[in-house]
Parts: C-alpha cells; structure tokens; sequence
C-alpha cells in the first residue's frame, strides 16, 4: 500500500470516563489533564458512564450499525477498561463485544491483575475478536504485570511501555505469545523525559526475539545524545515515525497479525477504502 494510503479502520468507544491513580505512569494522566483543559466541574477520578456507553449496538436509520463491521474499536480510552468502579457495567460491554464480533476491540490497561476476576462466563481462552494492551511504564511494573498478563487466557497480546519512565528489561516476557511492544513518552507540560536510549534498548530486545516493536510517540521532553529537546504535542507523533525504528510493523495501529486478519475482514465486508493520516 503506497504511503499515506490507509484503510478507514478505526473507531473509538468510550464506555465510561474517569479513573482513579494506579501508578507512577498515571502522574500526569492525560485524562485529568484533558479534564482541567476543558473546565470539568467533576472529579476525574469519578468514573460515570457516557452517553456513548451502547456504541457498538447503535444503529442508524436506515438500520446499519453506527460502527459498520470490521472496525478496530478502540475501546475505555479515558479511563481503564478494568477498574473497579465499572465492575457493574463492564459485563455489558463483553456481551456487546461478543455480539459485534465482525469488529475488533482494542483496550489498555495498567489493572491486568484484575482481569481474571472480571471476565464473562463465555470467555474460554479468549475472545478472538479483543485484544488487550497491558501498559508498563517501568521495570517494578513490568515485572509486577507481565507474568500475570502472560499466564491469562487472551487472544492477542501487546505490551505498551508508555509513558516510558526507565530503561526496561522486557526479555524475559517477549515470547510469540506478544504480538507486538509499543512504546513513547510522556505528553504534557510536566511530563518525565524519555531518553532514547531506552527506546533503542527495548528495540534491540525486540528484534532479539523478533517479536514486532513500535515507537509511536516521543513524548515532550526528549532525550537524545545526553541532550534534552522540547518537542511540541503536534510533533511527537512525526518525530518518532521519522526515526523509522519500527521493526516488523505494518501500516497499522494494531499488531500486524491482527491487521493481516482484518484486512481479510474488510475486504469480505467490503468496507470501502478511504485515504486518512493516522492521528
Ligand atoms: S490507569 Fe490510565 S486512565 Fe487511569 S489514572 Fe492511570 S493513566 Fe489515567
């Protein structure tokens, strides 16, 4: 496919919004950032339902659904898809994602230890149609989740070490049971400098073990040579696709096993191809 030319494949689902702080990654969450921005008079850490919340059974007039089929969903982007206060809502939301099975859902999550006390009766070894990121932003997390995340039963499999705070050791968790590792830094005005150096690192362990790697973001403060830049928001997405690192990636924002499925998916739906940048 010639470069700039994308498939219209995403779509975004916002079940709830609000989350409470978790980690050393959510210091500076996006979400209560966006919040203050916006001049919300409600807490960010209370989480509510949104009015998007049955998104993926709207349908529109004529009948079709508001999200056609085949889309990559991507799913509780402003809050976690696991956190306790959903416990209530969140068995409705596997009932939606198991019914529109002709698309795909894609969430993250920093709570990969709650997910065995919070799947559905049906899930097996996983629904085939839900991928689940499980964000690492240094080495006591990542050793904390990754053997959690890697003894459940998921489908498909990332990690995302985002924002990333350290350098991370993630050998002993990148097997073919990985589909793919991301990684960025930090946005925002406080935001922690990434070094590349790190990037680099995790890159080299990737390929090692030939597992697909992404570096998708710089993140504002960004350290390259022993020397710190200040990247604007609107180029921390191009700076680091310009550093063309990416290993065994393909043009899409999912990994590529599963984009080489949807494609298959899109071309027996016959979703029409649109050109769009990736954001
Ligand atoms: S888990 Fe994610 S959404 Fe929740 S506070 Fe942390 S960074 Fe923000």
């Amino acid at each position: 496919m010639a470069g700039g030319e994308r498939l219209n494949i995403y779509a975004d689902w916002n079940p709830w919004h609000g989350c409470t702080k978790i980690s050393p990654g959510c210091k500076y969450c996006y979400v209560y950032r966006q919040d203050e921005m916006y001049g919300s008079t409600l807490a960010s850490s209370l989480c509510r339902k949104t009015g998007a919340f049955a998104l993926p059974l709207m349908r529109r007039r004529d009948g079709s659904y508001k999200i056609p089929p085949g889309k990559i969903v991507f799913t509780c982007f402003t809050s976690d898809f696991l956190l306790e206060d959903a416990d209530p809502w969140r068995p409705d939301c596997w009932r939606m994602m198991r019914q529109r099975s002709d698309c795909w859902f894609y969430f993250f999550t920093k709570r990969i230890h709650r997910l065995a006390d919070c799947l559905p009766p049906d899930w097996g070894e996983g629904y085939d149609n839900v991928l689940i990121g499980c964000t690492v932003e240094n080495q006591d997390r990542a050793d904390y989740r990754l053997p959690i995340f890697l003894d459940l039963p998921i489908k498909h499999r990332s990690i995302i070490a985002s924002p990333l705070l350290e350098r991370l050791d993630l050998s002993p968790y990148l097997d073919d049971r990985i589909e793919e590792v991301a990684t960025g830094g930090e946005s925002g005005v406080e935001a922690r400098p990434c070094d590349y150096d790190w990037i680099l690192d995790l890159r080299r362990q990737c390929v090692e073990k030939e597992i697909p790697f992404r570096f998708h973001q710089t993140g504002a403060y960004f350290i390259k040579d022993g020397r710190m830049y200040r990247v604007r928001r609107r180029y921390q997405l191009s700076q680091a696709r310009k550093a063309n690192i990416d290993y065994r990636i393909g043009d899409y924002f999912l990994p590529d096993k599963v984009a080489r499925q949807v494609y298959g998916r899109q071309e027996m739906a016959g979703i029409q191809q649109m050109k769009i940048e990736l954001p």
